[in-house]
């Protein structure tokens, strides 16, 4: 709640990154961080971590992390519940005296949301390795560089190459679920099997423009009639990919437009954006087939063209390592909480993460499943169950050998 208390008073919660404000909660943030034991640093691509070392020197790190920074009139749970969870992990450790085998660090990954630079998941993209110095040059509304903001915030683009890691024995993030499926089924923990791939595509329709009133109905080449028909479409075949049961598929026609736009005026172009995301590759193929056919039969039958079928953008969907995934199913049924797996439907840090190490996140219910908004809210007993799962996850990988599990000497195999 403090933290959130540091937003733009007029616009609650709001806290973007590279803002004064996001400085603002990151200094509090890092006294807490040293106040729960942890060293603090910023790093190459200006992630806040809090570090304690472990007692095996040789041993890659365990890192717990989320993002501080919110969209626009947000809420305070989006990123930083998995903050305030990892601090409060540290916390815990400490006040316990006990000393991990593996180092731990709590991350505020810099700047997961989207943001004036038109880039997300800037700094968990450059522990990964996947900032570019081509996204380095993007410009903000106020002509600033990607690279000189990184500089603002305590980065150093020049050693980006250091940012990234290969030290993580595993990477946790807590994160309210944003959906209303815990909730609705009154479990405590989503343990997440993927975050979902997203595809983006455009399609427009050419027709010709005539005067609504006089032309008649047969014989019109009206370009919506075809577009119009793809956002059902669109519907109906999400919801039957959903019902495979080979995993989560949802689509949605976020945009739609009629060219010249007048209401006596019979359109000459319609175009739409379809959002389509979905845990299995399969699907999406699938899918981007299906729709490809499906509007070039959709624009023959009402007597207009096709023209452009473009994919705007294309991300795989990143798997949550299934060792780990196993590792808090068992961290909740050993604390006496109900779980269940599930795919994320939006985009987290973690998606990054699991290109460099074992990746994966802990969801915990919120209110009607809302996000996004001032009224974002989960309960303060949702987040502790959330954390003490994440710790006891904590717990078990640090007691497994270097590799996880597999690497374990069979229970019976020892004399
Ligand atoms: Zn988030």
């Amino acid at each position: 709640m403090t933290l959130g208390a540091i937003t733009e008073p007029d616009r609650p919660y709001t806290r973007r990154a590279f803002s004064p404000l996001f400085d603002r909660g990151r200094t509090w943030l890092a006294e807490r961080m040293r106040e729960a034991g942890l060293r603090t640093h910023i790093d190459a691509a200006g992630n806040l971590i809090g570090r304690r070392d472990g007692k095996c020197a040789s041993l890659k790190s365990i890192l717990v992390g989320s993002h501080s920074d919110s969209v626009p009139s947000g809420g305070r749970f989006d990123g930083m519940a998995g903050i305030a969870a990892g601090i409060a992990l540290a916390r815990a450790l400490a006040a316990a005296g006990v000393e991990l085998r593996h180092p731990l660090e709590v991350v505020d990954f810099l700047a997961e949301e989207p943001n004036e630079f038109g880039l997300s998941c800037v700094g968990s993209r450059g522990i990964s390795g996947c900032l570019t110095a081509e996204h380095l040059e993007f410009v903000s509304p106020k002509k600033e560089k990607l690279a000189e903001a990184l500089i603002r915030v305590g980065g150093d683009p020049a050693q980006l190459a250091a940012a990234r890691r290969g030290d993580i024995e595993a990477a946790f993030e807590l994160h309210i679920e944003q959906g209303p499926v815990l909730e609705a089924e009154g479990i405590a923990i989503g343990v997440v099997t993927a975050i979902v791939g997203i595809t983006r595509f455009e399609i427009e329709f050419q027709g010709r423009a005539g005067h609504a009133g006089t032309t008649p109905m047969h014989g019109r080449r009206d370009p919506l009639i075809a577009a119009a028909h793809m956002v059902g479409w669109v519907r109906e075949r999400a919801v039957a990919l959903a019902a495979r049961g080979r995993g989560h598929f949802v689509a949605t026609v976020g945009i739609i437009e009629a060219l010249p736009g007048g209401s006596n005026v019979i359109p000459r172009s319609a175009r739409i954006v379809i959002d389509a995301r979905s845990e299995a590759r399969s699907l999406m193929e699938e899918f981007r087939d299906a729709l490809d056919e499906e509007s070039r039969s959709a624009a023959a039958a009402a007597s207009v063209e096709r023209g452009k079928f473009a994919i705007l953008s294309d991300n795989l969907p990143a798997m949550c390592d299934a060792r780990l995934q196993k590792v808090i199913e068992e961290s909740a049924a050993r604390l006496g909480l109900t779980s269940r797996p599930m795919a994320s439907g939006a985009g987290h840090d973690m998606a990054f993460l699991s290109q460099i190490a074992p990746a994966a996140m802990v969801f915990i219910p919120c209110k009607e499943g809302r996000s996004h908004t001032p009224d974002e809210w989960a309960r303060a007993d949702a987040v502790a169950d959330g954390t003490r799962v994440l710790l006891e996850a904590v717990l078990r990988v640090d007691a497994e050998p270097p590799g996880g599990a597999k690497a374990r000497v069979p229970q019976g195999a020892v004399s």
